[in-house]
C-alpha cells in the first residue's frame, strides 16, 4: 500500500490561516504567557438557561431520539417564520421556504453542491469567512472574487465585475453585517443586489449571522426584505450568535422555495438533520421573549467601548462596529498585517486576526473579537499602548 495520497480538493485546500498563530500561541503558552485571545469569533458568555432547560427536558422525552425529518421540524420552521414576520416584516411559507439546518456553516458549504456544475463561476467577496469559496471549489467551481474596500463602505462594486464573468456567474455569496469588517448594508444596496442577479441570472445567498448583534439602535436588514429578493435568492441565518449557541449547532436557511428544495435534495443525501431536541430548545430561543438577546447586545456595547476607545488613545484607527462583535483596524504605518499580528502575539502575549488571512484586500487591517470580559480587553489596551506606536 502506498502512502495515503489526498483528493486534489483537499490537497489544494489554502493553508489553515490560524495554524502558524496557534503554533505560537502554544509556545507562549508553555512559556506561562498569560495570552489575550481576541481571535476566535465565538460567544463567551453561556447559553441562555431557559434555553438549556428547554434542551435538558427534550432530550430526555422519547419521541425526540429518532431519526429528525429532512426538511426540519415542522414547528421549528413555524418558529423560524414566526421570527422573521416579527424582525424583518417579512412572510415566509414555513412548509417550502424554510430549512433547519446543522449550523448554517453546513447549509452554506453544501449549498453549492445544488448550484454549481464543474467549471462554473461563484461570485465570492474577500476578505470573508473562508467557507464559500471553499465550498464553490469543492463543487468544481471558480470564485470570481469581489474585493470589499474602505473606499466603497466594504461593500461589492458590481460595475467592476467584467460582464462575461457576471454573466457566466450562477452564484452570488454576501454577507451583511460582515465578517470581518463588521460593514452593514443598506436597503438601498440590497436592491442593486436583486437587480443585478436578475440582469445576469445568478441565485444571491445572504449571510446573515449577525442581524442581531447590533448596536446604538442601528436595526440590521434582512436581504428578503428586499422588493424581489425572494425570486433570486435565499438568506441563511443562525441561532449561534444570537442565543451564544455556537456548539449547538442549529442554523436555517429561508427564502426561494426552489433554491431550498435543491439544498433539502443535497443534504438528505449527506446528514440526517439537526437533533429534534435541539431544535425544541431552539423553538424555546426563537419565541420566548429576547431580553437576553438585548442583554447580550448591551454587553458587546459595553466592550465595544472598552476596546474602540482604548486603541484609539494607542493611536490605533478601529472601526467602531454598527453590529457584529469584530472590530476591524487598520495596522501602523510601517506593519503588515502578518508582522503587525505577529507583534501584538510576541510582544503583548495577544492573539488578533491578520486581515490578509481572510483574503488579500484584507491586507493592511487586522480583526480583533469582543468575545473577551471588559477588564481583558482593558488589559489587551495597556499592552498595546506599552509598544508606543
Ligand atoms: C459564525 C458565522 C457563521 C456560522 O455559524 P454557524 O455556527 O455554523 O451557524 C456563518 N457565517 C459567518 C460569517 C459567521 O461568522
Amino acid at each position: 500500500m502506498k502512502p495515503f495520497e489526498p483528493a486534489d480538493r483537499v490537497k489544494t485546500l489554502p493553508p489553515y490561516l490560524f495554524a502558524q498563530i496557534d503554533k505560537k500561541k502554544a509556545q507562549l503558552k508553555a512559556q506561562g504567557a498569560d495570552i489575550i485571545d481576541l481571535g476566535v469569533g465565538d460567544p463567551d458568555q453561556p447559553t441562555p438557561s431557559h434555553i438549556i432547560e428547554s434542551l435538558q427536558k427534550a432530550a430526555a422525552d422519547p419521541r425526540y431520539h429518532r431519526y429528525p425529518s429532512y426538511s426540519g421540524m415542522g414547528a421549528f420552521n413555524e418558529s423560524v417564520a414566526r421570527f422573521y414576520k416579527r424582525r424583518f416584516n417579512v412572510n415566509l411559507n414555513p412548509r417550502n421556504e424554510v430549512i433547519t439546518l446543522i449550523g448554517s456553516k453546513e447549509g452554506i458549504a453544501h449549498l453549492p453542491l445544488a448550484v454549481i456544475n464543474p467549471g462554473d463561476i461563484a461570485l465570492v467577496p474577500t476578505p470573508a469567512y473562508p467557507v464559500y469559496s471553499v465550498a464553490v471549489s469543492f463543487c468544481g467551481g471558480t470564485s470570481y472574487f469581489m474585493p470589499l474596500v474602505e473606499q466603497n463602505g466594504y461593500l461589492p462594486d458590481f460595475s467592476a465585475i467584467p460582464k462575461d464573468i457576471a454573466q457566466k456567474a450562477k452564484l452570488m455569496f454576501l454577507n451583511y453585517p460582515n465578517n470581518p469588517t463588521s460593514a452593514v448594508a443598506s436597503p438601498d444596496f440590497f436592491k442593486q443586489v436583486v437587480r443585478f442577479a436578475n440582469e445576469n441570472n445568478i441565485i444571491v445567498c445572504h449571510d446573515a449571522a449577525y442581524t442581531e448583534t447590533y448596536f446604538d439602535g442601528y436595526l440590521p436588514p434582512s436581504f428578503l426584505e428586499t422588493p424581489g429578493a425572494r425570486e433570486v435568492g435565499i438568506e441563511f441565518h443562525s441561532l449561534s450568535k444570537t442565543y451564544n449557541m455556537t456548539g449547538w449547532r442549529i442554523g436555517f436557511a429561508v427564502g426561494n422555495a426552489d433554491v431550498i428544495a435543491g439544498l433539502g435534495k443535497v443534504k438528505s443525501n449527506i446528514d440526517s438533520g439537526a437533533f429534534d431536541a435541539v431544535q425544541v430548545a431552539g423553538i424555546t430561543a426563537l419565541d420566548s421573549d429576547q431580553d437576553c438577546v438585548e442583554e447580550m447586545r448591551a454587553l458587546y456595547a459595553r466592550r465595544r467601548e472598552v476596546l474602540v476607545e482604548g486603541l484609539k488613545s494607542a493611536g490605533l484607527e478601529p472601526m467602531s462596529p454598527k453590529a457584529t462583535f469584530y472590530v476591524w483596524t487598520k495596522v501602523p504605518k510601517g506593519y503588515g498585517s502578518a508582522d503587525f499580528a505577529e507583534l501584538l502575539l510576541t510582544k503583548c502575549a495577544i492573539v488578533v486576526t491578520p486581515g490578509n488571512g481572510f483574503g488579500q484586500p484584507g491586507e493592511g487591517y487586522f480583526r480583533m473579537t469582543l468575545c473577551l470580559g471588559e477588564e481583558r480587553l482593558a488589559e489587551a489596551v495597556e499592552r498595546i499602548k506599552a509598544l508606543k506606536l
